[in-house]
């Protein structure tokens, strides 16, 4: 079992260009698992639920260089937790939560509670999926302003979740799609508007074939 995981993980890692990060998605992961892949030089990880990932946290302390990453929908008022717990927040779902998280970031930043602005990315959605949380293109058209004004977060770049149910020419072009509007909206963000977070188990090679910077992978890791 345990060489099993190290060699999945080994499996999977020859797949991945070495542009692209990996983000070992550790929702429903026990800590032994976390050490062992941590052991083999990840130190990407990502939660969904805050109060779980804040009691990893702590029980991993030890591993001082991991870099956390908050993949859930997050409500406003735990965002302040979050941004002290998270380094990078990729399910940023809309403009009121950025402007809370840009207000805390701020606020943790003066403390000294965390050493630089939180990263995040933009949670967009191509098509429409009743089930998901996520900007529309056009919604984000509109709060771009907004968006492009906030001085304490660090805006890197989109991220997306497929709807279930495509074929996989509907998954690149819609990860192509993604890509495409991430490069359009370069001019308005700082130069590192740079990534794209996007792919999961099922479909991450067609995400890194359309582009994608960071892929989150769960279940190909550890199921
Ligand atoms: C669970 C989850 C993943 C990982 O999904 P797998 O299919 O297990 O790889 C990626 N991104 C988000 C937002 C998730 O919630």
């Amino acid at each position: 079992m345990t060489n099993n995981l190290v060699q999945k993980l080994t499996e999977i890692r020859q797949t991945i260009p070495p542009h692209v990060r990996l983000i070992a998605v550790t929702k429903t992961v026990p800590l032994d698992a976390m050490r062992m892949v941590y052991g083999e030089g990840i130190k990407d990880f990502a939660e969904n639920k805050l109060q779980d990932a804040i009691s990893k946290q702590e029980q991993l302390n030890d591993l001082s260089d991991i870099c956390w990453h908050f993949i859930g929908h997050l409500q406003t008022n735990k965002a302040k937790k979050a941004v002290e717990c998270f380094s990078w927040i990729h399910s940023v779902d809309s403009l009121k939560l950025a402007q809370k998280l840009d207000t805390y970031s701020q606020q943790a930043l003066k403390e000294g509670l965390i050493s630089r602005s939180t990263q995040i990315c933009l949670q967009v959605k191509i098509l429409p999926d009743e089930n998901k949380y996520g900007w529309t293109v056009s919604q984000l058209q509109e709060d771009l302003e907004v968006l492009r004004s906030l001085n304490y977060v660090d805006i890197r770049g989109l991220m997306t979740i497929l709807p279930l149910g495509l074929s996989s020419d509907e998954i690149l072009a819609t990860f192509q799609q993604v890509r495409d509007l991430q490069h359009r909206l370069k001019d308005y963000f700082p130069p590192n508007f740079d990534q794209l977070s996007m792919g999961m188990s099922n479909d991450y090679l067609l995400a890194i074939e359309a582009g994608a910077t960071m892929v989150r992978l769960g279940t190909i890791l550890f199921a």
